[in-house]
């Protein structure tokens, strides 16, 4: 398996070797400001006592306080929580948010903990971390497996440790406890702007066939968005498998679908694929929406779609990248195609710190022009250093982070 923070350094030189940023800079950014493990002893719902390892990385705070989600997952272990962590500092200095990034996680598959469980655990998590949070500090958000419920309960009991009382110190949170309109949505939409600001640029057509890997929140509400706004999602998948339709797939029957049998597979007008047929397909746009390094030197040569639009998080590996790229495969990079769901987060601590509500009209029409900017700055620089969008949307932070580093 690779090792993401390895694939994140490998990023990092590349775009050393193309703009000089100096030397100290790039050695300050090799590593975390701060990097903490810690155990959470947890008890059962049958009285036995478990202990889980957790983690928080805060990898860079020049443009503001420490931003990112917590992640649930029986592989997540540090090196992937800190290259996550320095992919969410280059993520918000391209979203233009003054926000810094940061990471956290356990090492758990939630499935096999009980609800009251679970919240035990999540608890734990902010009671050993409580000292390094805060809203200007270090505010956590949800990632994969982690829910407005978990957000609500870890809330709850930094407010009752610390006694803050703006809510701010989590995003992500459901509505009736301070979280944003719109943020459920705003991965798959920031990804869907981002998306459409850069279409034609890219040469591709107005109606797209779509494959999306990934049927949770990201994928799922991708799949929707991208259909609402008339294109065709012909393929789509889960950790268990993936279903194909050439006419395109109604998503909301899908959705239904999975309530009730737990899998995407054998849905009606549908042909099954495997995940590693489903990256593969024919297709215009393919969206990996899952996990980091599904396409690798080993499947990159047979993507057979006209761009890749990344809504996970590292889902190609350095070389893959470079595969893709002599093939002429635009990529439309993480840090930008997912900055979404980070700039919203930013629109709750905002008016978690000011009091305000503003409704998800208001909140999608704050968001469009931001990924509209980025889109266009990173074309732009990618454009002059005659390079791809993903070194151009490394450039663009790295000068925004430089700037502002003592
Ligand atoms: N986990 C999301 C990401 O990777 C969102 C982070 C946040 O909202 O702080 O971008």
């Amino acid at each position: 398996m690779n090792n993401p923070f390895q694939n994140a350094m490998a990023q990092l030189d590349k775009v050393a070797k193309i703009k000089d940023f100096g030397v100290e800079f790039i050695s300050r950014l090799r590593q975390p400001d701060r990097d903490v493990r810690i155990s959470i002893p947890v008890k059962m719902d049958d009285g036995s006592l478990k202990i889980f390892e957790g983690y928080r990385v805060e990898y860079n705070n020049a443009l503001g306080p420490y931003k990112g989600g917590i992640r649930y997952h029986h592989d997540t272990e540090i090196n992937e929580v800190k290259a996550l962590a320095f992919w969410m500092s280059i993520k918000c200095a391209v979203a233009g948010i003054p926000m810094g990034g940061g990471k956290g996680g356990i090492t758990v598959n939630p499935e096999d903990l009980s609800k009251s469980e679970l919240e035990r655990l999540s608890r734990g998590w902010v009671q050993k971390l409580a000292d390094i949070l805060g809203p200007h500090k270090d505010v956590p958000a949800p990632d994969v497996n982690t829910t407005p419920e978990i957000m609500a309960w870890m809330a709850d009991e930094y407010a009752k440790i610390t006694g803050d009382k703006t809510g701010a110190t989590f995003t992500g949170k459901p509505l009736e406890v301070g979280g944003s309109a719109g943020r459920g949505p705003a991965t798959g939409l920031g990804g869907f702007y981002v998306f459409d600001a850069l279409r034609k640029e890219l040469g591709l057509p107005e109606k797209c066939r779509v494959v999306i890997q990934g049927f949770g929140n990201v994928g799922f509400n991708a799949a929707e968005i991208f259909t609402k706004n008339g294109h065709s999602v012909i393929a789509i998948s889960d950790s268990k498998g993936g279903v194909y339709n050439a006419n395109g797939l109604d998503i909301v029957k899908l959705a239904e679908y999975k309530k009730t049998s737990s899998t995407l597979t054998g849905f009606e007008n549908s042909k099954n694929i495997t995940n590693e047929e489903l990256l593969e397909t024919e297709c215009d746009v393919l969206i990996p929406a899952a996990f980091e390094n599904v396409i690798t030197d080993g499947n990159a040569g047979k993507v057979s779609a006209k761009a890749v639009l990344e809504l996970a998080n590292g889902p190609l590996t350095p070389e893959a990248d470079e595969i893709l790229f002599k093939k002429s495969i635009p990529v439309i990079p993480d840090v930008l195609a997912n900055s979404g769901g980070v700039t919203v987060s930013y629109f709750e601590w905002d008016q978690n710190l000011k009091g305000e509500k503003w409704a998800e009209k208001e909140v999608n029409e704050k968001l469009k022009p931001m990924m509209e900017d980025a889109s266009r700055k990173i074309l732009a620089k990618a454009k002059e250093s005659n390079t791809d969008l993903r070194r151009g949307a490394f450039i663009l932070a790295l000068e925004r982070i430089q700037l502002k580093t003592k």
